[in-house]
């Protein structure tokens, strides 16, 4: 059997891991941690569960078909329900407008609350799956560094649209066209911030993702993000893989421009192809850094990182569901603090995720698992103790006016994840969510390929490289490396 060893298991680790087992390949993953999933682990304050980073479930199909390339059931390993509502916005003037799963009532719930035509809506998410069925095929799925890539007929297909597909616009700019609601603006313009990039220079090219959210579907699996983790974790380990934890690989071993195996603690492992599933700038700069550096890649702008304090509230909110976003009055503001100030605005947009309204066991009876998150930059070595008391202060301060509460007294669990911890605990460059920003047109061209041009037999997955971050995109890389494997 050919032998293939994985540094990491995150997400796309683990479903790299199933996808080359099912192939006939001998698999073992070596992971620092003492736990399997990276970004997506879970973490327990006392009787309050959280998982610990991704909150956000769309594409749950992606994660079905590993278990059914391995001829298995999904529903027996993994459950998940679609939300009727995806997220619940509040604004500091009162408003307050529920995205409804279902587009004729949220259609409705925009007219009747913004006075914006509902056609107006339904013309945007058109654009949006147009956006999708046009780029999908050739960004998402296929490897962009291979020539077939821009030869085949989808590619065809997106050069004949490409006049449509937002790319010569900011987000916000095409937005401004199609809503006329300054609220509707910013709803649309958060979308940016799911692959941690600026509304206000990302092309409108990222329109593609309220498809996802809103045609498609956004989902919540019925024991939690976690179970993605734990349910692909066991899939993997009844198929044959073998995972080391706590083994934090030291040096990709490579021998006459081929990758042959890893070094652990000192220990060498050889096998016929490696896996990177690590952030890829840290992989240069550790596993890899006798090797030759693509500088241009490493040093393209990382996307934002996030602040998030995960509290345990000892009160039930009614108003509040699954994903709540309390909107700043200032968003150019806000995104000129994270990209080019580097710093945290006074009045941030606020994500509070709360598991407990879907998965009652996350919390005790009559209580809430407050998942309390900001966008902010990546570590760029600020005084984060300083910012993080401040910033702390501001929410409690935005949610009590909005929520008319008096939330301090309430929280009865604290721990908080900040760019320098993400980074500490996965390596991720800068504590960047998402690897490298979107904020300019060529960057889906920018990321580090599914493979090494340098070295032979040495692959990579994961939200660093293409087609990029976030749960989704992070299996695709699994699935586009792993075909090109077969190849
Ligand atoms: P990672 O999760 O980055 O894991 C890499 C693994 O490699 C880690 O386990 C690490 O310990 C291991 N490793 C690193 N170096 C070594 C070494 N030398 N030896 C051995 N092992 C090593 N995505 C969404 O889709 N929806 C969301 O709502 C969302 N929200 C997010 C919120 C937060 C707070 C964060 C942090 C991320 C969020 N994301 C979200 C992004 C998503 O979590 C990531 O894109 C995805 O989980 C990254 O997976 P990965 O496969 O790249 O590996």
């Amino acid at each position: 059997k050919r032998k293939v060893l994985i540094v990491g298991s995150g997400i796309a680790g683990m479903a790299s891991a199933i996808r080359l087992v099912v192939k006939g390949y001998q698999v073992e993953v070596f992971e620092a941690n003492s736990y399997p999933g990276g970004k997506l682990s879970e973490i327990q304050i006392g009787d309050y569960r959280f998982d610990a980073g991704p909150s956000l479930f769309t594409l749950p199909e992606q994660v079905d078909e590993l278990f059914r390339l391995a001829g298995k059931d999904p529903k027996d390993y993994f459950e998940y329900d679609k939300l009727n509502v995806a997220c619940k916005y509040f604004w500091e003037d009162g408003t307050r407008l529920n995205a409804y799963a279902d587009l004729d009532l949220f259609a409705e719930e925009v007219q009747s609350k913004l006075g914006e035509p509902a056609t107006t809506i339904r013309k945007a998410l058109r654009q949006s799956a147009f956006i999708y069925d046009s780029l999908a095929p050739l960004f998402m799925n296929r490897s962009l560094h291979k020539l077939d890539t821009w030869t085949n007929p989808h590619a065809l297909k997106s050069y004949l649209r490409m006049g449509k597909l937002g790319i010569f616009s900011t987000m916000d700019e095409a937005n401004q066209k199609q809503f006329t609601h300054p609220k509707l603006v910013q709803l649309f313009n958060r979308y940016a911030t799911y692959n941690g990039s600026n509304p206000f220079e990302t092309p409108a090219t990222l329109n593609i993702i309220p498809h996802l959210e809103f045609n498609i579907g956004a989902f919540f699996p019925k024991k939690g993000m976690h179970d993605i983790t734990q349910s692909l974790f066991k899939l993997s380990e009844e198929l044959g893989v073998t995972y080391h934890f706590g083994q934090k690989v030291d040096k990709v071993l490579v021998e006459n421009g081929k990758a042959k195996g890893l070094r652990v603690k000192g220990q060498d492992h050889y096998a016929d192809l490696v896996v990177n599933n690590m952030d890829m700038v840290n992989a240069y700069k550790t596993i890899l850094k006798d090797q030759k550096q693509p500088k241009l890649l490493l040093n393209q702008p990382k996307s934002s990182s996030a602040l998030i304090f995960y509290w345990g509230i000892k009160r039930d909110f009614p108003e509040l569901d699954l994903h709540n976003i309390f909107f700043t009055d200032n968003y150019p503001l806000e995104f000129e603090h994270i990209f080019k100030k580097g710093t945290i605005y006074d009045d941030p947009t606020i994500y509070v995720n709360i598991t407990s309204t879907h998965k009652s066991d996350d919390a005790p009876a009559g209580c809430m698992n407050w998942f309390t998150m900001i966008n902010v930059p990546n570590n760029q070595g600020q005084d984060w103790d300083q910012m993080i008391t401040e910033a702390k202060r501001n929410i409690i301060h935005k949610l009590n006016r909005i929520l008319k509460t008096d939330v301090e007294p309430l929280i009865e669990a604290e721990e908080i994840l900040d760019p320098r911890t993400i980074e500490s605990k996965t390596s991720s460059a800068q504590g960047a969510l998402y690897g490298n920003s979107s904020n300019n047109k060529f960057a889906a061209f920018l990321r580090h390929a599914n493979y090494s041009s340098s070295i032979k037999s040495l692959y990579f997955c994961g939200g660093s490289v293409h087609p990029g971050g976030g749960i989704p995109l992070c299996l695709l890389s699994a699935k586009i490396m792993s075909e090109m494997i077969e190849e």
